[in-house]
């Protein structure tokens, strides 16, 4: 049997081996074969990694005799000898997981010097300042890697030394300061650790080795693969690198670019550059590097040469490319490769730019449109119409606009974050270990640190807020000083991410627009999908905005939210506590104008398009008053009678009962107040109002009196609102407006109550519409919710126009939980354990609930070929439930006004993904 291969060199792997060589690796391999100046060097697979967790955490056997087997090839390629005295190889020991988490595992640089071969690297390269630099340097990211000694300790022996010397800048230590660093260093690793810093390089290298390995579960890279969705399994693979140095000199130095501007998509290359430094000086966020321009002026030829190589590495990828390179004795080397984070409006951008210039096509475009940039499309800005107070302006390292409190560690963002209060994290700088506090806060503001700091790289990601390298401000413990200005943890502050200022106090945010590239996108989009989509709307306003972002109709109508208004919810108290129907058809009539109102309004602004209209739903006690603080009413009333009965008439005003706090009282009862009656009367009213509350309580609303229940029980609701889509759309028509209505019937079971309730409907447009009736066409149909309509589709299909399938109702009743109580209770829980993959209330459940969805249509299309068929509620602007929704074959979708532009998109993808329209997409 063939022993396995935990080893492969650079030459012989590719980027499709990302599974198995991780994507660092991968790209390593990628380059290396299309010629590109990449240092020598190997991978240890992610499945040595698997092997390693698998065996409690020992490196497999056979791993290290490969390693040193690759090693020699290193060595040869280099012509130095890895220990050897004299010239000795140095290597960089590099994470590297299948998915790119930048900065959250580690990596150890100038592995391969010990008190022995520093001497034969300060000889070789004549710069002793330099051999010790990089010693340090070892001893430090060895020090911290594997004996987890933190850095903070290391960085305060370097502050201290050149306090103590008087230097201000690092340039001044000399070779001799370093050497007694090293010695500094070694003194704190046997103090620290109880061992010494080992001398035998292969001690190192293996020690390394199984750190990157264990860094695989640090706690920032278990967050951050939770926040991307990356399964703990994959593992990550080690990268094993000659090294090449920044640091040896003002004609060295190391950078990152991107080949267009991660924040804005703009075609340019962006990023950053410093001389004289290593690697880790750049992305840790330590120094505040200059832009990459600066490069351009210092070193001419090798700027134009790392051009070259960035475009000819973003038309291999065929995608935006995120690079670090290193110029070392002005010959220039690629260390990395990946594809760039980016935000949701660069990605936009750079997508459509890269059509135009012939790189990809329609459909790779829409493909590349990642699920939590779809989340993100629309960003807010801040409202300059004020005027912001300006304390400082650092980096536009995110863009996006942000208010918080600010605070200045990352626990207590989350603390506060959990407590309902939004943050500001901010930070001298943030070092990947903030992957927390970024996840919590609103958007990260940090006086240090570049633009390809990994703490902007990660916020970017995230689609946060970011304003880095704001060097203006003095971050003093809990506060900061920012010109003469002070803010204290918990002061209000805003940042925005798109020009990089940072601004006092909280400010008024407006709604994001699309941008031309998103336009162009979604153009595409509606080129591809087959899928409708709808919005859900219950006023003019909203249905204009949804149309504007592409809506092709109103799909989901809660009349409900109709009745909250201030001058509707008394009149609908009455109503539902008429104790005749005579009384209740009174406060109907006086509802049924406005309502007609409600309707024509949004006739008018779907002019031509479907407007789904769902007869009155929820429970009749959502528009009572809460039966706990009536009789808390109640009682004080009484005792209030009682006290007042002790007092001589006159002044029975007093205190709690002035006359403002009762007249609110009344308000929120829906009362008219229009005298005030003694403590007695009012008493009385309260005692009334509570018995009917009372009779109204049910044990369980949800699965009680609500729905067409109601309607058949008082059918006078449902003919007024009935009446009043009639009226609406005949006056629409009238005015030459195409009215199109289709009313829907909710919580259906049975096919008798759509059959009741249909009837109702046509009876009252019969009535209404008289010989109008052929210029305004109607649907009825049902919403499809509980279970049981599902199961007789077929039955129901007879007496419906459409099915709208209520998917939050379908789940609570399909898994048997109530929303409120499971999403409360056990449901974090629940996923948090992996007992369920996803809250099924997000993430339409495809198994349970989506199995009904699809019987139901088919049943339903057995009886009525073309019956139309979608989904409100929620599930609708998800991108996983329509990818669903689209493979179980429904006509559309509905979602609320600002996830359409994201469902349009969605649904092109989905018809991408399910094969066809891929051919015809150029
Ligand atoms: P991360 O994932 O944190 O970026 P990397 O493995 O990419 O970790 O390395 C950290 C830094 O060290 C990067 O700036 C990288 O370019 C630099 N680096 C890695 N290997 C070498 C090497 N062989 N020579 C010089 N610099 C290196
Ligand atoms: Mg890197
Ligand atoms: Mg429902």
């Amino acid at each position: 049997m063939n022993a396995v291969k935990w080893v492969f060199l650079f030459q012989e792997g590719s980027v499709s081996m990302k599974e198995l060589l991780g994507g660092k690796g991968a790209n390593l391999a990628e380059m290396t074969g299309i010629g590109l100046p990449v240092p020598p060097g190997f991978t240890v697979t992610t499945e040595a990694c698997r092997a390693f967790y698998a065996s409690g955490r020992a490196l497999p056997e056979g791993v290290m005799e490969q390693v040193s087997t690759a090693m020699h090839g290193i060595e040869d390629a280099k012509g130095q000898r890895f220990g050897d005295p004299h010239n000795p190889l140095l290597v960089s020991v590099r994470s590297g997981s299948v998915s790119s988490m930048p900065g959250m595992m580690d990596t150890i640089l100038n592995l391969g010097l010990n008190d022995e071969t520093v001497q034969g690297l300060a000889k070789e390269t004549n710069n002793p300042r330099f051999a010790y630099d990089c010693y340090r340097r070892l001893i430090q990211m060895y020090g911290n890697v594997v004996l987890h000694i933190p850095l903070i300790s290391f960085e305060d022996l370097l502050i201290r030394m050149k306090e103590e010397r008087g230097y201000s800048e690092e340039s001044e230590v000399t070779a001799e300061d370093w050497q007694s660093l090293v010695d500094q260093y070694k003194q704190l690793i046997e103090q620290e650790a109880a061992v010494p810093f080992p001398q035998n390089v292969n001690e190192q290298l293996e020690k390394a080795i199984e750190a990157v390995f264990l860094s695989w579960n640090n706690a920032r890279a278990i967050i951050y693969r939770k926040a991307h969705r990356i399964p703990d399994e994959q593992g990550t693979a080690v990268n094993i690198q000659a090294m090449v140095f920044g640091n040896r000199g003002d004609d060295c130095g190391t950078g990152v670019v991107f080949t267009r501007n991660p924040s804005t998509g703009d075609k340019i290359l962006f990023g950053e550059f410093l001389t004289n430094a290593q690697g880790e000086d750049v992305v840790a966020g330590i120094r505040t590097p200059l832009p990459i321009a600066r490069m351009e002026q210092e070193m001419p030829p090798l700027y134009v040469q790392l051009a070259e190589l960035a475009d000819k590495l973003e038309r291999h990828y065929k995608d935006m490319q995120d690079i670090e390179f290193t110029v070392d004795k002005h010959k220039l080397y690629i260390l990395q490769t990946r594809g760039g984070k980016r935000t949701p409006q660069a990605a936009m951008r750079i997508a459509v730019q890269l059509v135009e210039e012939g790189i990809i096509t329609k459909a790779e475009a829409l493909l590349r449109i990642e699920e939590t940039h779809l989340d993100q499309l629309l960003h807010r800005a801040i409202d300059c119409s004020g005027e912001p107070e300006v304390l400082a302006v650092g980096l536009p390292a995110s863009p996006g606009a942000a208010s918080g409190q600010a605070v200045f560690d990352t626990d207590t963002a989350e603390h506060w974050t959990k407590e309902g209060k939004p943050v500001i994290l901010v930070r001298s700088e943030t070092t990947p270990e903030d992957i927390h506090g970024v996840l919590a806060a609103e958007g990260v503001l940090t006086s240090r640190g570049g633009m390809t700091s990994h703490a902007a790289v990660v916020a970017r990601g995230m689609g946060k807020p970011c304003v880095c390298g704001c060097e203006s401000l003095d971050i003093d413990g809990n506060l900061f000083r920012a010109g003469d200005r002070t803010i204290r943890e918990g002061d209000w502050i805003s940042i925005d991410g798109a020009n990089g200022r940072v601004i006092a106090g909280k400010v008024g945010l407006k709604e994001a627009e699309l941008s031309a590239e998103l336009e162009q996108m979604l153009q595409w989009a509606d080129e591809v999908r087959t899928l409708r989509v709808m919005t859900n709307a219950d006023n003019p306003e909203d249905a204009r905005k949804a149309s504007l972002f592409g809506a092709e109709g109103i799909g989901l109508c809660r009349t409900e939210h109709m009745f909250f208004g201030a001058d509707r919810l008394p009149l609908v108290r009455h109503m539902i506590l008429a104790e005749s129907k005579e009384e209740r058809l009174k406060w109907l009539a006086e509802l049924l104008p406005i309502q007609h109102k409600d309707f024509a309004g949004l006739f008018r602004a779907m002019d031509g398009k479907p407007v789904t209209i769902r007869l009155l739903d929820p429970p009749m006690h959502e528009f009572l008053p809460n039966v706990d603080e009536l009789s808390q009413r109640y009682y004080r009333l009484a005792a209030q009678e009682r006290r007042e009965a002790a007092v001589p008439e006159g002044h029975e005003f007093t205190s709690d009962r002035s006359a403002s706090t009762k007249a609110a009282g009344l308000a929120t009862a829906g009362l008219d107040s229009q005298d005030f009656p003694s403590a007695a009367v009012e008493k009385a009213e309260v005692e009334q109002l509570l018995r009917k509350v009372r009779l109204l309580h049910e044990a369980n609303p949800m699965l009680g009196q609500r729905g067409c229940r109601l309607g058949i029980v008082f059918p006078e609701i449902y003919e007024m609102q009935a009446e009043a889509i009639f009226r609406a759309a005949a006056e629409c028509a009238a005015e030459g407006i195409r009215a199109l209505p289709e009313i829907m019937i909710p919580l259906v079971g049975h096919v008798n109550e759509l059959e009741l309730m249909r009837s109702l409907v046509d009876r009252i447009a019969k009535r209404v519409l008289g010989r109008e009736a052929a210029r305004c066409p109607y649907k009825v149909g049902t919403m499809i919710e509980v279970p049981r309509a599902a199961l007789t589709a077929h039955q129901i299909a007879e007496k419906a126009d459409f099915f709208s399938f209520g998917t939050n109702d379908m789940t609570q009743m399909t898994f048997g939980y109530s929303r409120d109580d499971a999403e409360g209770k056990f449901l974090t829980h629940y996923v948090e354990q992996k007992v369920i993959p996803h809250n099924p209330f997000q993430v339409l459940d495809r198994e349970g609930v989506g199995q009904l969805i699809e019987w139901a249509v088919q049943k339903g299309r057995t009886v009525k070929p073309h019956l139309k068929t979608g989904v409100c509620g929620e599930h609708g602007g998800d991108r996983q439930s329509i990818f669903f929704c689209h493979a179980a074959g429904l006509d559309y979708i509905s979602c609320s006004p600002y996830r359409v532009p994201l469902a349009r998109i969605a649904a092109a993808q989905a018809q991408l993904l399910s094969g066809a329209g891929s051919q015809d997409q150029k």
